[in-house]
């Protein structure tokens, strides 16, 4: 009997477990389905959507090659999957699981609900680390290592004929319009960027991926092609190791910036498992004493400002106009865009979050809503990190050649005023800054400070370092909350940055 295979952020045919066990039991139908409600969320933007056209394109040409086709439907997922089931007569859905949005979520329980009724079989495979259902946090790294250093399922040579019509693709959704300077989808390109990263590009990754100008090369720029899945994790850290084999013992920076990249990807899956373990951590602070501490509604003006890159913060101006334009920032400019954002601005971090996710190509909703949380001071555990950005602006683009490319009023501004345009006597048709960097990030210190003396702030702290944080450090597990609240003193204690 016929199966059908979901295709969902897994656009590949090189290391699909699902694909490689539906076509074990029989034919098999791949199917994709565009959801025209998924694009009206505010998460999701026109860029996502035109990546995700390119990545359909060339999985499809993949598989004609092959001998079969890609069925995409527009419409309901429950209708879609209903009606080819009457098409078909498939009783076997073979999907991977999905760490998506609220959204996504709720769609997937109405998929497993309308399985159930029609007796159809679902099966859901994992395609990374991340691991759904009750799990033990202190095994997790352990349970990862061994499923990246798995085989990877080769891609099928061939596959059984599709007789099935498609659905034409609306050539936009998303609402905003694409971007210019994007990244382009499909497995070719998600191919070609490894192959230059692991030849040429990554040579400087570990030195050069915290500035903006030399990240944007020495980077992977495999982060959308990973949510999407063009190419698998799995892929990227087998083709990582047979290349940190053949660099072994060289001098030249190739082991340091290897294994730096390694270390990213394990990141990647960690950050997810929040994600799939805590849904709400897309609309909840993790840490609930923080729910209400910043206005509900952001001060409007602010959080336009921040958007166009004009808050008259010369760097971080430059680092919104530049995402806006390519769609991508290095991390280190995410995280300070992010923390003025939320820290100097005093937005909550929900508005910012869904500007962001919009603008990113890559937008990964566990990585997303982990990491904006993270920066904005919203877990109780991590460490508060106030990034100043005149001194990011100095440190990272110390010529000024990525603040003066992206706000070219500020081309006469000397280099020693660059970062301070309101320090400079010349005229500059620029705003002035929002706000006065060290005062609004000593109150910021301050208010975040106040709920962390709170009463029961620890007992919380508590319950999030149990289920969410990492087991790295060896005597990091806790067999008591006793054990856990002694771990968040100690991070009180140490953990605040001032970036001033
Ligand atoms: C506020 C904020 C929001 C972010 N949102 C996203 C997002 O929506 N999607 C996304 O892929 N990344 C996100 N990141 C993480 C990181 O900035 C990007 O993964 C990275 O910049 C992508 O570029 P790259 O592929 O060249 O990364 P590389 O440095 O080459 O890293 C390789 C891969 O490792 C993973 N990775 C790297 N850094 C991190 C990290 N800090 N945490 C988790 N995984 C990591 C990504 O999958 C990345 O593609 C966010 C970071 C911050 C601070």
């Amino acid at each position: 009997m016929v199966a059908l295979v979901w295709f969902k952020r897994d656009l590949r045919l090189g290391d699909h477990p699902a694909l490689a066990r539906a076509m074990a039991a029989g034919p098999v139908v791949p199917v994709c389905i565009v959801e025209p409600d998924y694009w009206r969320q505010g998460d999701v933007s026109g860029r996502h959507y035109a990546f995700l056209r390119e990545s359909l394109e060339s999985l499809r040409a993949d598989l004609r090659t092959r001998g079969s086709d890609l069925v995409l439907r527009v419409g309901d997922a429950v209708e879609v999957l209903d009606r080819l089931r009457h098409e078909t007569g498939a009783a076997e859905l073979f999907s991977h699981e999905e760490t998506g949005n609220a959204w996504t979520f709720a769609r997937d329980r109405r998929v497993a609900a309308w399985a159930r009724g029609q007796g159809v079989r679902w099966v859901e495979l994992p395609q990374c680390a991340v691991i759904r259902g009750p799990h033990d946090r202190d095994r997790w790294a352990a349970t990862r290592n061994r499923f990246v250093t798995g085989d990877v399922v080769p891609a099928p040579r061939a596959l059984p004929p599709v007789g099935l019509r498609s659905d034409p693709l609306p050539a936009r959704l998303g609402g905003e319009e694409d971007c210019p300077g994007r990244q382009t989808g499909g497995r070719g390109a998600a191919e070609a960027l490894l192959d230059s990263f692991l030849t040429r590009r990554g040579l400087t990754y570990r030195k050069a991926m915290s500035t903006p100008l030399d990240g944007a090369a020495a980077c992977s720029r495999l982060s959308p092609h990973l949510a999407l899945g063009t190419i698998s994790v799995r892929e990227v850290m087998q083709a990582t190791a047979a290349r940190q084999r053949a660099v072994r013992g060289t001098r030249d920076g190739w082991v340091g910036s290897l294994k730096s990249f390694q270390s990213r990807l394990a990141w990647r899956d960690h950050f997810m498992q929040k994600l799939e373990d805590e849904p709400e951590l897309e609309t909840r602070c993790l840490h609930r004493a923080y729910e209400g501490l910043r206005p509900a509604t952001p001060d409007r003006a602010r959080l336009e400002a921040w958007c166009k890159g004009e808050t008259g913060l010369p760097f971080v101006d430059a680092c919104m106009r530049s995402l806006r334009a390519t769609g991508w920032l290095n991390f280190r400019m995410r995280s300070m865009v992010m923390s003025v954002a939320s820290y100097h601005l005093w937005l909550d971090w929900r508005a910012t979050g869904l500007h962001l996710a919009r603008m990113f190509t890559d937008y990964e909703p566990g990585i997303h809503w982990s990491q904006v949380q993270m920066q904005s001071g919203t877990t109780g555990i991590n460490t508060l990190r106030i990034y100043n950005p005149v001194k990011q602006g100095r440190d990272q683009d110390p010529e000024g050649v990525f603040t003066r490319r992206w706000c070219p009023e500020l081309a006469d501004v000397p280099d020693m005023y660059l970062q301070e345009p309101w320090r400079w006597q010349g005229r500059v048709d620029y705003p002035p800054p929002l706000i006065d960097v060290a005062q609004a990030a000593r109150a910021a210190r301050e208010a975040i400070w106040a709920v962390r003396r709170e009463d029961g702030f620890r007992d919380e702290a508590a319950r999030v370092v149990r289920k969410h944080a990492s087991r790295k450090d060896p005597g990091r597990h806790f067999v008591n909350d006793r054990e856990a609240r002694a771990r968040t003193r100690g991070r009180d204690e140490r953990q605040l940055k001032l970036d001033l």
